[in-house]
């Protein structure tokens, strides 16, 4: 990607619509890819192009969070358009930019299970997000392949011990804040698997009742607050889980759809009432060899799985494997993220990078499981005598 302007449509405004999250500073200041400036948006250009690769989709969205410094050091740009495009896009709500932006992105990425592009090891939040710890999945380092196109790599974020973790504390100043979050925080998936209300009278922020997507609440030191007062969250209740999957047409996503945990919807060309048309969708010429209900989709708090239900039958490509397999009529069969689900040539359906909160916790029930003891449990004696208050 050359054109800097043809990053501005894979800028979500919003992290729910993100197939990933960028930290931006760490993104544009990586001289190991994309050139030798000290900084270039050009290096955002090709995550992004590496990771419509990586999902299948053009459209990929991805959810930029910067240090406000980042527009600073404008001589260390190529050109002034960079820096003047980045203000563009701070002011239209496309890169949320905050003093620090490591601790927002955490907690998004924690609450929405997303991957995250960046090198940095957050060795600072080892003790407020104790789930980096050995993580090897989440977070995505950009690595260069041929000249000018760049490949992103698991990285494995290896475990600190407790006397690196307080060595670091102290080189930094966020000391005092980083135990008092430790101490007083909220599990980020306990967080996201509640609805929240704002005390505030009139604040309908994250009223669960008025029927449209209800807003994450912002953390603050351990404590879910009212993006607009401030003010700390009162409990409203637990919260249906969620997963997000993608309809792609010829490799481009044209709809994401959001189903509740414990559901079971049909999916196809006039599926009835409850279930997801995909009429308006998909070209008319593709929706002919579609049934009317080709799909049957049973979410569960931990898993998406599948049943076929069309007459010309649908295609499964597992992630990584050479050839797809046609899914079954009678059983379900788990879709995992990174598999791909094809209902008629070009007409696709994935699950969006995205876990859903219950997943979170599962995830890494299913982790310890494979692993000998976490390593992680070192650093939590740092947080006090009985870990588990704090978990
Ligand atoms: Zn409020």
């Amino acid at each position: 990607m050359t054109d800097l302007h043809a990053i501005e449509p894979h800028l979500a405004s919003d992290p729910e619509q993100a197939d990933a999250l960028i930290d931006l500073s760490n993104v544009v200041r990586d001289t190991g890819i994309g050139g030798s400036h000290a900084r270039s948006l050009d290096r955002l250009g090709l995550v992004v192009d590496a990771l419509a690769r990586r999902t299948g989709d053009r459209n990929v969205m991805v959810y930029a969070l910067a240090d406000r410094s980042l527009r600073h050091s404008v001589h260390e740009y190529p050109g002034r358009l960079e820096p003047a495009l980045l203000t563009g896009w701070v002011r239209a709500g496309l890169v949320e930019e905050l003093s620090d932006a490591d601790e927002r992105l955490l907690d998004l990425a924690e609450m929405l299970g997303l991957p995250v592009v960046s090198r940095d090891g957050f060795a600072d939040f080892r003790l407020t997000h104790p789930w980096i710890q050995g993580n090897t999945t989440q977070f995505l380092a950009p690595a260069p392949t041929r000249v000018r196109a760049v490949k992103l790599v698991e990285r494995d974020m290896g475990t600190r011990s407790p006397a690196q973790i307080s060595r670091k504390l102290e080189e930094s100043d966020l000391k005092a804040h980083g135990l008092l979050a430790g101490r007083n925080r909220k599990p980020m998936t306990e967080v996201v698997r509640r609805y929240w209300r704002c005390p505030e009278r009139g604040c309908t922020l994250y009223d669960s009742r008025k029927g449209s997507a209800v807003l994450l609440p912002r953390m603050r030191r351990g404590v879910p607050v009212c993006e607009l007062h401030r003010t700390p969250l009162t409990d409203d209740g637990p919260r249906t889980g969620i997963t997000q999957l993608k309809l792609l047409v010829d490799g481009v996503c044209v709809q994401r759809f959001t189903l509740d945990a414990d559901s079971t919807v049909l999916l196809g060309r006039e599926p009835g009432p409850g279930g997801i048309s995909l009429y308006g969708h998909v070209p008319p010429d593709r929706l002919r060899p579609i049934s009317r209900a080709h799909l049957s989709i049973r979410v569960s708090a931990h898993a998406v799985d599948l049943r076929n239900l069309g007459g010309n039958g649908t295609l499964l490509l597992s992630n990584g494997a050479g050839r797809p397999t046609p899914l079954a009529d009678q059983d379900y069969v788990r879709l995992h993220v990174g598999d791909t689900a094809e209902l008629t040539d070009g007409v696709h359906l994935t699950r969006s990078g995205r876990r859903f909160p219950a997943e979170i916790a599962a995830a890494w029930r299913g982790r310890h499981k494979h692993q000998s003891p976490p390593k992680s449990a070192s650093a939590r004696t740092v947080l006090g005598p009985n870990p588990a208050d704090n978990q």
